[in-house]
């Protein structure tokens, strides 16, 4: 352990405007403060950025970029439909099809030019769920942002399988170039003042984002052509109106100032996404659970299911948990019929032996909400329960995901119910073991659940302005709560 808390201080930019020639030299600008102070950005690219990049000629930025932690930004950004607009009504796996479909050219056009990316961004407030598969299908690892759709309490956290750094709330700054010196002095006052926080804490993250061409143009490039779901023929898309020359000089000499004093204090490293991961890792893949244990963790007395903290190093997703009852289910079905098997004495179980492993991949929250069709505390018949447990567990293996309704027979049962009511019985059953009386008891209340995590995503979020005045996508917002399953705090690990 080191004595001075560690304090990682990630400064990304979404490099995104490719109408604004004079966005170019604002951005290699900023590269050479980077490369100055001997640190490194996350650069978060949109293709077409990229690509204009090479028409230009501009190798010196690129190769400045590619000294850099890459990420990437979407291939067109702005332009209509933006990608919450083309997934508005789409389902899951169409959607995922369609994000793989636009989005897979524009970034192999930026592994091209500038090589792989460690972070995605998304472009301005357009954000679908389906984006997660099409991170994780291109290979990158990272969110990194600060929109609002969803956050976890202003921590890192995982979703669908990523980790995120965003909505990091009083953790994130920036000084203000345009307010020339008293901007700088309130900038660095405003860092000082967090650095302290964080290091009260025990070390943490700070977030500090630009975008290169706030320093080059008065407006951005995008709300000048493509505001309130516009889309002028392409010959009609003009430049951004420009600060000129001297004012961008002034500002980036000011972010030198401040960058270069944020370098300087002691305790403080700047860090890439990249970089970011190797302290993020996931230590729930293969922890093993007996029996009891899993009880022990399985306390919703309230119905209301979240994330579950094993040690202080551990922390399981609700689908996790959802898994690992399932796999409890399985193991407890096999067992009796061994047993019944081996002798046909009504004998008590012994479930002493019996261990489940968190898998390495977070399964997927369901893709449609579904309703229970038994009316709640209806008895349900423990040996169909750990029936059912067969197919959800295929379920998991063939998709990846949990299944929107788990069935009884004819019977749905929603998962937040299904998990519930597992839990009561794994906890009974856990229970008797301790007194070595373990049967199976004919049936079980039905309990009802909910996913409070759901309460993590915000709704009224479409308020970018490239969308429609009267924009909305509630179908988003709705498999967004659905893979609230898949949210936990993503643990720093200071090695
Ligand atoms: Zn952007």
């Amino acid at each position: 352990m080191s004595e001075v808390p560690p304090v990682h201080v990630l400064f990304w930019f979404d490099v995104e405007d490719y109408l604004t020639p004079e966005s170019d030299d604002a951005l290699l600008g900023l590269l050479d403060c980077f490369e100055r102070q001997g640190v490194q950005g996350t650069w978060k690219v949109v293709a077409e950025k990229a690509r204009v990049l090479e028409e230009r000629g501009r190798e010196d930025v690129i190769r400045a970029l590619q000294r850099q932690d890459i990420g990437y930004h979407t291939d067109t950004h702005s332009q209509h439909p933006v990608l919450a607009e083309y997934l508005r009504s789409a389902g899951w796996e169409d959607g995922v099809e369609e994000i793989i479909r636009r989005e897979r050219p524009g970034y192999e056009d930026t592994v091209r030019i500038l090589g792989p990316s460690s972070t995605f961004g998304q472009a301005g407030g357009s954000w679908a769920p389906q984006i997660y598969p099409f991170m994780r299908d291109a290979g990158i690892p990272l969110f990194m942002d600060e929109a609002s759709h969803i956050g976890l309490d202003g921590a890192p956290f995982w979703y669908c399988n990523v980790p995120h750094i965003n909505r990091l709330e009083t953790r994130v700054t920036r000084m203000d170039f345009e307010a020339g010196e008293k901007g700088l002095r309130q900038g660095i006052g405003r860092f000082d003042e967090i650095h302290r926080d964080v290091v009260d804490d025990g070390g943490g993250l700070i977030s500090i984002y630009y975008h290169p061409c706030e320093f080059a143009t008065l407006a951005f490039w995008d709300g000048v052509n493509f505001a309130r779901g516009q889309q002028p023929p392409r010959p009609q898309w003009k430049p951004a109106p420009l600060r000129g020359a001297q004012q961008m000089a002034a500002g980036l000499e000011l972010f030198d100032r401040y960058l270069g004093h944020i370098v300087a204090q002691p305790g403080v490293e700047v860090l890439t996404g990249r970089q970011l991961l190797n302290l993020l890792p996931d230590n729930a893949a293969d922890r093993v659970f007996s029996i009891a244990e899993l009880a022990d963790m399985l306390t919703f007395s309230s119905g209301a299911i979240e994330h579950r903290f094993v040690d202080a190093d551990t922390v399981l997703a609700p689908s996790e948990i959802f898994a690992l009852v399932v796999e409890a289910l399985l193991q407890i079905m096999l067992t009796i019929t061994d047993e019944e098997t081996e002798n046909s004495a009504d004998t008590a179980l012994d479930l002493t032996q019996i261990r489940v492993v968190v898998g390495q991949d977070t399964p997927l929250g369901p893709v449609h909400r579904q309703a229970t069709t038994l009316q709640p505390d209806a008895p349900l018949a423990s040996d169909q329960l750990l029936e059912a447990a067969i197919d959800v567990d295929r379920y998991l293996q063939h998709h990846g995901r949990m299944p929107d309704a788990i069935w009884l027979g004819s019977e749905a049962i929603a998962p937040a119910d299904f998990l519930i009511t597992a839990a009561d019985l794994l906890r009974k059953m856990a229970a008797a073991q301790r007194s070595r009386q373990v049967t199976l008891p004919s049936t079980i209340p039905l309990r009802t659940g909910h996913l409070d995590s759901e309460r993590h995503v915000h709704d009224d979020v479409w308020n970018w302005v490239v969308f429609a005045k009267d924009f909305d996508a509630p179908g988003l917002i709705e498999l967004a709560r659905l893979q609230a399953w898949t949210l936990k705090p993503a643990l720093l690990h200071y090695g």
